[in-house]
């Protein structure tokens, strides 16, 4: 076990040795002479102790993520295989099995694996590498992935813009291992049926961070009429009409996702009720739709990160304020808000101040039902905030 150092400029391993995964370009006093971007390093702090052991890129403005802070501790097969294990041992022991046969695996640094992403949907894999290093392991991993889960096949859906942030090539998505997955992987999730497009659809197929919140809907919308706006497959509006809504209006941008959006729509829709999907821009749908006045029981508003750069924030935030100031005056008396932001940059405070500020420019009344989170298969580690990304509050409105 022989890794080049990386020696870190004074005082500079406080945060690593808390516990979070990175270190920055900043804090590297000199680096290694005999690595490559995506090789494992040794980290040394300025009076030459070991501080951790992870994937180095030359690159990226990330110079290390930390895989362990153990020094005996080879990064081989058998490293891989007991990470992913821990991953899928914390699943089992949340009650996530007993709702679902969708979830997330792995999740990145959270999980101890810098860079990769397997969600399991109904026993088909779909997988990210988005780390130099990871990238580098790709074999190793993959062969992990067999020995601890034996899936029926191991899918690739590599964020494109994520890998480049890392300089890696881009890479065609498609299948790695395993039988060909259907066009349209069948899930369920809280008796709802639906399904993932792990050929065509976003990130690896479905968003299944999302997935208490749509049981929170579920029960909480019995005959409510529903607009569910940047709805992808309508997972939301799916849950809605299980517990009961009649008639959501479903809206997206993208034509790519209505085949799923259909599918699971019908594959919940009560034969008396009816669901309505529209491809559209929701920033000026929504300015025509809230001159109107207030016209539905339920408005869900779940955009994708609206914000790239740290420099953005102000800006993003004048967006998903309007977007909310807009949501909340649809929303009839009486009335839920349910918002979402995935962004991590936008903090739960700035989520908060969003809220506040849409419904006095709204001119309603908020209370908030209450706050969530990612599902418990997206864990936080508390010493990553960045990994703590997805906010979503569920607000009743008075006017
Ligand atoms: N609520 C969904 C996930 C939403 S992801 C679920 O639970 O599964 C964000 C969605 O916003 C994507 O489907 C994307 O196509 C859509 N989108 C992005 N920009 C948009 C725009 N300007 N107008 C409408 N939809 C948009």
């Amino acid at each position: 076990m022989n890794y080049p150092p990386l020696y870190l400029r004074k005082n500079s391993e406080r945060t690593v040795r808390n516990g979070h995964p990175w270190i920055f370009s900043g804090a590297v006093d000199r680096r290694p002479k005999d690595a490559d971007t995506g090789d494992v390093v040794d980290v040394f702090d300025s009076n030459q102790r070991f501080v951790c052991r992870g994937f180095y890129n030359k690159r990226s403005l990330i110079r290390v993520r930390s895989l362990t802070q153990d020094a005996s501790c080879p990064i081989d097969s058998a490293f891989f295989e007991q990470r992913i294990a821990q991953a899928v041992e914390y699943r089992r022991s949340t009650d996530l099995a007993s709702v679902t046969n969708a979830m997330r695996l792995v999740h990145g640094e959270s999980d101890g694996l810098p860079g990769l992403i397997v969600d399991d949907y109904a026993g088909y894999l779909s997988i990210q590498l988005h780390t130099a290093g990871m990238e580098q392991q790709r074999q190793v991993v993959l062969d992990a992935l067999h020995t601890v889960l034996s899936p029926k096949s191991i899918f690739e859906r590599s964020d494109v813009g994520t890998r480049r942030a890392e300089g890696l090539k881009d890479r065609p998505t498609g299948l790695l291992a395993g039988e060909e997955p259907p066009e349209f992987v069948e899930i369920e999730e809280h008796g709802v049926r639906l399904h993932a497009d792990l050929y065509r659809g976003q990130k690896t197929g479905f968003f299944l961070d999302q997935r208490d919140n749509r049981f929170l809907l579920q029960r909480l919308a019995g005959g409510k009429k529903v607009l569910n706006l940047f709805s992808y497959s309508s997972g939301f509006s799916a849950h809605a009409l299980k517990g009961g809504a009649s008639h959501p209006l479903d809206v997206d941008i993208s034509q790519q996702v209505m085949l799923s959006a259909r599918r699971n729509l019908t594959a919940n829709c009560p034969a008396e009720s009816k669901a309505e999907l529209l491809v559209a821009d929701i920033f000026p749908f929504i300015d025509e739709l809230a001159d109107r006045g207030p016209r539905y029981d339920i408005v869900v508003i779940d955009p994708p990160s609206l914000l790239r750069k740290h420099n953005q924030l102000k800006q993003a935030m004048g967006v998903y304020t309007k977007l909310n100031r807009n949501a909340f005056r649809l929303v009839a008396d009486g009335g839920l808000l349910v918002t979402a932001s995935c962004s991590a940059r936008v903090s739960q405070d700035d989520f908060f101040q969003i809220v506040r500020r849409a419904a006095s420019g709204a001119r309603v009344r908020t209370r908030i039902l209450t706050y969530n989170q990612h599902s418990a298969d997206h864990p936080v580690d508390p010493a990553f905030p960045d990994g703590r990304y997805l906010k979503c509050i569920f607000a009743r409105i008075n006017r």
